[in-house]
């Protein structure tokens, strides 16, 4: 497997469902697997939580789940054969009832579309691949004018960039999902069309609300969630740059500095930031990427994203382990070379929280003037891994957690390994046997300096409390 600090998301679909194929994703690099539930059934989604569980029993891995909500996510309905021409310059109704798909009319699965939009707002089709104009509504259905046309297949989503959507953000579809993964034990949640903060804190009440630990992840894929996105970093677990919606609602060529922006804010905060979508496409199809989805690979890498994702290429596409594996390539390259992406000491405040953020910041300087090969964790909140990760030190992040759960968790961050250990025994020990785990594992050797960074007693819950600086005997 290649070593490397950013971690990588693949989504499981059709091309990965076999166990086999899973494993392989494993060696060649994925640490965390996507569960779209836009697509697919619970028992689809349970047969996938059932397999990663049983692999990583097996193979003693810690990868983790997201579960990806689909949100209020606009549709077209079905289409007559499967498919119509849309000629520009023509007429298309949007009906809200539940008509067969023609050339001249479709329906939608969205029915507050007809009382949402307002003439002149653009209705944008399979990704913007087709562009309506509105003209009027009628309260049921739409009128637009066709500017861009093409083939219309069933189902294609509908994107609405300038217009304010009505529908909740999660729908009841999501509500139902989200108790499913809840119930299997799911380690991220991610929310698709977050408009705002508030989104987060209505998800998060329904998590703690369940007693569940599941953390949360803002897609960032509208206007108004870019306009939000200092409230929406506070509020969330983990953001991700969710490009294919954003590239949509946003214009194309804003994308890129949008994400230099989020990474960077996230960076400073020490939010885990995730980068999705086309990253590798035409793996989708080929065995190799092509140049400029290498750089974007290596790009968002430099900028200091945490972790990049597969979509369509892990899900469906006909290479999904050669995608894996060339991703993976991409990042320790990068990593290899640029020592940029080190040592971030990003300026704390003077908060009682950010006391904790400063000794582990020490901590993170003190390896790098020491060339520290490793620094300890000891945790059971799970705050000391997203806090070394911040600091993105180039000594190795090994997490010591009793909690089974959080070990998968850290899983999706930046840098962060994670070992399972539940004794209660005085420090001095513990510290002897995490270290001894490490030896074992060939991670440490002697004669290498490592600090122990831990929240102690273990047991209290504590943020981090103090650091060790020793040399393996
Ligand atoms: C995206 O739009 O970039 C995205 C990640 O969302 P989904 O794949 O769920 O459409």
């Amino acid at each position: 497997m290649q070593s490397k600090r950013a971690k990588i998301i693949a989504t499981l679909g059709p091309a990965s469902e076999k166990k086999e194929v899973i494993i392989q994703l494993i060696e060649a690099g994925a640490d965390v697997f996507r569960l779209n539930f836009s697509h697919g059934t619970h028992d689809d989604h349970l047969e996938r939580i059932k397999m990663i569980n049983e692999i990583n029993d097996e193979i003693g891995t810690n990868i983790c789940t997201l579960q990806d909500l689909q949100g209020p996510k606009i549709r077209i309905g079905q289409m007559e054969n499967g498919e119509a021409e849309i000629i520009p310059g023509e007429q298309l109704v949007i009906s809200t009832e539940d008509v067969m798909g023609t050339s001249q009319k479709v329906s939608t699965t969205y029915k507050p579309l007809a009382t949402d939009v307002v003439p002149g707002d653009l209705i944008l089709v399979d990704d913007g691949k087709l562009q309506l104009k509105v003209l009027s509504s009628d309260g049921k259905e739409v009128t637009t004018e066709v500017v861009y046309g093409g083939m219309l297949k069933s189902r294609k989503g509908i994107n609405l960039p300038n217009t304010a959507i009505s529908a909740p953000s999660l729908t009841e579809k999501d509500r139902e999902d989200l108790e499913f993964g809840l119930e299997h034990g799911v380690q991220w949640v991610a929310l698709s069309f977050v408009r705002n903060a508030k989104d987060i804190t209505e998800l998060r009440e329904i998590i703690d609300s369940k007693g569940k630990q599941a953390k949360i992840i803002a897609k960032i894929e509208k206007p108004e969630a870019v306009a939000d996105i200092d409230e929406i970093i506070e509020a969330t677990d983990a953001i991700m740059v969710a490009r294919g919606d954003l590239g949509v609602e946003v214009l194309m060529e804003d994308v890129p500095m949008i994400q230099k922006r989020i990474v960077s804010k996230c960076n400073k905060l020490g939010k885990p930031v995730i980068i999705a979508t086309q990253m590798l496409e035409s793996m989708i199809d080929n065995p190799r990427p092509t140049r400029a989805e290498a750089n974007d690979v290596a790009n968002s890498i430099l900028d200091g994203a945490d972790t990049v994702m597969l979509s369509a290429e892990s899900a469906s596409g006909s290479f999904p382990v050669e995608s894996v594996r060339a991703m993976a390539k991409c990042i320790s390259s990068v990593e290899e070379r640029a020592s940029v992406i080190f040592n971030k000491f990003w300026e704390d405040n003077q908060s009682a929280t950010a006391k904790n953020d400063m000794l582990v910041k020490s901590a993170c300087q003190l390896s790098k003037s020491v060339g520290a090969r490793a620094i300890i964790g000891m945790t059971k909140s799970g705050y000391t891994a997203f806090s070394l990760a911040k600091n993105r030190p180039e000594a190795d992040i090994y997490i010591f957690t009793s909690d089974k759960h959080l070990l998968k968790t850290v899983n999706l961050i930046w840098g962060v390994k994670g070992f399972y250990y539940d004794e209660h025994k005085p420090i001095d020990e513990t510290f002897d046997d995490v270290l001894q785990v490490l030896k074992n594992k060939g991670l440490v050797e002697t004669g290498d300096v490592y600090i122990n960074t831990a929240s102690m007693p273990l047991h209290w819950q504590e943020r981090t409390n103090m650091m060790k600086l020793d040399v393996v005997k």
